[in-house]
Order: C-alpha cells, then sequence, then structure tokens
C-alpha cells in the first residue's frame, strides 16, 4: 500500500513516560510506554496494523472484504478502527467475560460482536477456534476474502512490535536501557521488543510479569506450563505458548497477584495522572521487581497498554472489588 491511511499512520511513535513513584521507590529509572495515546487507545493497535498489512500484502483480503478475529477486545478494537479506515467488515468473537465497556466501543464503532462462553482453549467453542471456523466457513465465494488474522500465531504480530516498538525504546532511552519486562497475551509485545532490544545489546535483561491464573511464568522458569488462580486483568493470562511466544528471547518471569498489582494501579492514577488499566499496573509492579532483582541505577522500560475507562464497571466498582478481596482507590474511602 503506497500511501497509509491516516489511522495507520498515527500508530506507534507514543511517549515513554517516567514513572516517578516507582523509579524513585527502587532507585531505578522505570519508564513507560504510554500505548494507550494510540488511535484506537491501545498497544494492540500495532498488531491491528501490522496484521492488516500483511493480510493485504499477502492478497488475503481487500477493501469490501471481511476481518474475522477472536479477541479479548483490544485487538477487536484496532482491527474494526483500521478496518473501517480501510473499507473492511469486521467480525469479532469476544468470551463474554469481557468488560461491558470494551463491548458496547466495540458495537459503537460498527464491528459485529458475537460475544460467546468463555471456556478454555481445548474446548473445541473457544471463541478462538470459533473465529477460526467462522473465517473458514466464509471463505467460499466470498467477493473481497475473508481473513482470520491469527493474532496468536501470525508473527506478524511480533514483527511489528520487532519494527515499531523495540526500535521507538531503543531511540527515546538513547539505548540507554537495561530491562524490558510486560506481561503476556499472544506474546507479540514481549517476543518483538525483547527481539529488537537484544539485537542491539544481549545484556538487556527481557522478563514477562505474569497474572494469577497464567502459565507463562512457570513456562518461561521451569519449561512447563502450569497455573492456578485468577485475576482481574484482562487481554492477558496466557496458557499455551503460541506461535508468538515460540523461541521469544525472555530471560526472567514474575507471577504478580492481584493484591500487589491493585495499589500500583491506584497510584499510577492517582499519584502520576495515569489513568490506565489493570495490565499496565501489573507491567509496572513487574518492572519494580525486575528493578529490585537489578538493583538502583537502572533503567527499565515497560507498557501502559490501555485507558482505565475501558474498565470501570469493574474497576471502581466497590461490590466487584470487595469480592474479589481487593482495595477500593484511597479517594473512595
Ligand atoms: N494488555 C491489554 C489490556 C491487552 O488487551 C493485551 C492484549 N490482549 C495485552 C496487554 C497483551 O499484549 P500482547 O497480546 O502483545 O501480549
Amino acid at each position: 500500500m503506497d500511501t497509509l491511511p491516516p489511522f495507520l499512520e498515527h500508530v506507534g511513535n507514543t511517549p515513554l513516560i517516567h514513572l516517578r513513584e516507582a523509579s524513585a521507590r527502587t532507585g531505578c529509572t522505570i519508564l513507560g510506554k504510554a500505548e494507550f495515546m494510540n488511535p484506537g487507545g491501545s498497544v494492540k493497535d500495532r498488531a491491528a496494523k501490522y496484521l492488516l498489512l500483511d493480510a493485504l500484502k499477502r492478497g488475503l483480503v481487500e477493501p469490501g472484504g471481511t476481518v474475522v478475529e477472536g479477541t479479548a477486545g483490544n485487538t477487536g478494537i484496532g482491527l474494526t478502527l483500521a478496518g473501517n479506515a480501510l473499507g473492511l467488515k469486521t467480525i469479532i468473537l469476544m468470551p463474554e467475560t469481557q468488560s461491558a465497556e470494551k463491548q458496547s466501543a466495540l458495537r459503537g464503532m460498527g464491528a459485529e460482536l458475537r460475544t460467546v462462553p468463555a471456556v478454555p482453549y481445548a474446548n473445541p467453542e473457544n471463541y478462538v477456534h470459533q473465529a477460526r471456523r467462522l473465517a473458514e466457513s466464509m471463505a467460499d465465494g466470498a467477493a473481497h476474502g475473508v481473513v482470520y488474522p491469527n493474532q496468536w500465531d501470525n508473527p506478524a504480530n511480533r514483527e511489528g512490535h520487532l519494527a515499531s516498538t523495540g526500535p521507538e525504546i531503543w531511540e527515546q532511552t538513547g539505548a540507554r536501557v537495561d530491562g524490558f519486562i510486560c506481561a503476556v497475551g499472544t506474546g507479540g509485545t514481549l517476543a518483538g521488543v525483547s527481539e529488537y532490544l537484544k539485537s542491539r545489546n544481549p545484556g538487556i535483561v527481557t522478563a514477562a510479569a505474569d497474572p494469577e491464573g497464567a502459565g507463562i511464568h512457570d513456562w518461561i522458569k521451569f519449561g512447563e506450563i502450569r497455573s492456578s488462580g485468577s485475576s482481574i486483568t484482562e487481554g492477558i493470562g496466557q496458557n499455551r505458548v503460541t506461535g508468538n511466544l515460540e523461541g521469544a528471547l525472555i530471560d526472567d518471569a514474575f507471577r504478580i497477584p492481584d493484591s500487589e498489582l491493585v495499589p500500583v494501579l491506584w497510584e499510577l492514577i492517582g499519584r502520576e495522572g495515569l489513568y490506565v488499566g489493570a495490565s499496565s499496573a501489573i507491567n509496572v509492579a513487574g518492572a519494580i521487581r525486575l528493578a529490585e532483582q537489578l538493583g538502583p541505577g537502572h533503567t527499565i522500560v515497560t507498557v501502559l497498554c490501555d485507558s482505565a475507562s475501558r474498565y470501570e464497571s469493574r474497576l471502581f466498582n466497590r461490590g466487584f472489588m470487595e469480592s474479589k478481596g481487593l482495595p477500593m482507590p484511597p479517594w473512595f474511602d
């Protein structure tokens, strides 16, 4: 494509924000990549951009065609907005456990949203398999093509971060970065950024911040997917080695319970002025753990994935938070 639609042109090049509280507590410089400032409001705009450009380049779909994807919501939002700018229709399959805000946003931007029961990946009715089967069933005779981007296993996702997020972090830190950490949904962000940073300096430590209920921590530490418990985070919490994670250059992992990330979330909102969601908070909590491990004086980068506005009905709902044994923001007391 010679000229990108403006939406795609403005994905990326997000600011790198100094997190004063986390930095002061650890004696390190902790920086958050402000992915919530992407035009569709999350880090997944990058995956949407590179997955769609890949599909167009490979001739799988053209304007007038349809994109069918399974997503926790943010990829669906990125795909729908980018799809609107490219003349593509979007059908999104999403587990019904995801926030009402992401569901209404998807409907509001014109996606055909199908919510399905949340069942594990091993179950054929899992939203990922349903999306693939739906795309396959629609493909025959479709005039302008039907594409199933498959954010989980399509390396175009990881390559997007290798080509954009990684180089941006390298340049924004003036090549002075010692560690990178983030949580894993598809693994595209962690694998792509880690690959780029290590290509510039193999000594940079890369790590995963994993919520309860996810198996990536044990996979990195012990070579085996194992998980228990659950988390209020959405869009992360993986229990298989996705195609985007295979061969990823990840040195370490930290398991971060909700009880540790929620106070960090209230600090990001209430003391930094960063109105971010819970996956951003687990990333910053992970950066604090990595900083404590590396010791004072290091620079650690993480990702501020999306906005708290996608989760207000849960994060600021006393009944919901109390049912999980989690504190409300101090300003609600
Ligand atoms: N945070 C949020 C809020 C997300 O929606 C996602 C992706 N589903 C991630 C983090 C993880 O990103 P990735 O898929 O690149 O691992």
